[in-house]
């Protein structure tokens, strides 16, 4: 049994049915209190700055090198010549199944090429669960951090199927009261607490776009999973993400719209695009730009505070 490092999403279905454990070394990054030698994205430059000064123990690594993030496969080529076994994944940017399947195929090599495909169920249930708390805080039941924690951990379903299910039963539902909601699209923030900070501040977030992409994937077999993975809307086209978006948002009934991204990813160059096919649905949006893991700064927090105030006015 290896523990595996994934840089983005890597269907945690197959790493955990060929025997071995995903971990999502992005999980490292907010709270690591490390400034990183040099750098284009924070995240990206951290976990390979973590694995390399071995705050974070590897046996395999799989990077994400294309069609989600654009800008991890010179970080993990440094990891893989420190020594660490290490594959490269990509998605297709046309949703092909059929390349899909291809990398999984590869994946599952790469794993050790054994996969016992009972494990599949498992893990859809726990999604099932996870999806529940999503719809949960939909329904103002459970406030944003805590269903962040669960969808954002998705993503390696906490690197052990038992501690993710004892996450979500331990999730405490009570009514939440907020002035706006809001969804919360592009990359996950690296601000530590952020969604607790909008809590603070009436802002209740009721849609994390990426989050929920790790929970919406999922399949019962290899076919299936290959399918459902090559919908991944981070990789796909920009008007097949907005379809997506639109519809979401509507299910939602989301207010206003916060996009977050990272200084140096090319998810920055779509903000444009998002923001004139969004606004021209009536939504009011703002974009956040970080660069390092740190609280909110004070100059977003003001930021947010006045967007709030604009909602106030509509
Ligand atoms: S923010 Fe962008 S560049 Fe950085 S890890 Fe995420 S997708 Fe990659």
């Amino acid at each position: 049994m290896a523990i595996v490092g994934i840089t983005a999403l890597v269907p945690p279905e197959i790493v955990y049915a060929s025997g071995n454990i995903p971990v999502d070394i992005n999980n490292f990054v907010p709270r690591s209190g490390v400034v990183p030698r040099d750098k284009l994205c924070a995240w990206t430059a951290l976990w390979r700055d973590l694995t390399l000064m071995g705050r974070i123990k590897l046996d395999k690594l799989v990077v994400v090198a294309g069609g989600d993030c654009n800008n991890a496969l010179v970080d993990g080529e440094k990891i893989e010549l420190s020594g660490v076994d290490t594959h490269y994944f990509t998605y297709p940017f046309d949703g092909s199944a059929k390349i899909m399947r291809h990398e999984i195929d590869k994946l599952v090599e790469f794993l050790g090429g054994e996969l016992d495909e009972s494990v599949f169920n498992r893990v859809t249930e726990l999604k099932s669960a996870a999806t529940a708390v999503d719809s949960e805080r939909v329904s103002m039941h459970i406030n944003s951090q805590d269903a962040f924690e669960i969808m954002v951990s998705g993503s390696d379903l906490a690197g052990s199927l038992e501690d993710y299910r004892k996450m979500i039963d331990s999730v405490v539902k009570k009514r939440v009261d907020c002035d706006f909601r809001l969804a919360l699209l592009g990359t996950p923030p690296i601000y530590d607490g952020f969604h607790e900070f909008l809590d603070s501040l009436g802002l209740h977030i009721v849609y994390d776009e990426m989050p929920y992409e790790f929970l919406r994937l999922r399949g019962d077999t290899v076919k299936s999973i290959s399918e459902s993975y090559a919908d991944y809307s981070f990789a796909r086209n920009i008007t097949h993400r907005i379809k997506l978006l639109k519809s979401e948002l509507k299910q939602r009934g989301v207010e206003g719209i916060i996009h977050f991204h990272q200084f140096a990813c090319h998810h920055k160059l779509e903000d444009p695009i998002l923001r004139e096919a969004l606004c021209a649905e009536g939504y009011p949006f703002i974009t956040i730009e970080a660069d390092l893991p740190s609280k909110t700064p004070q100059q977003t927090r003001l930021r947010i505070e006045a967007f709030k105030e604009r909602l106030g006015d509509l």
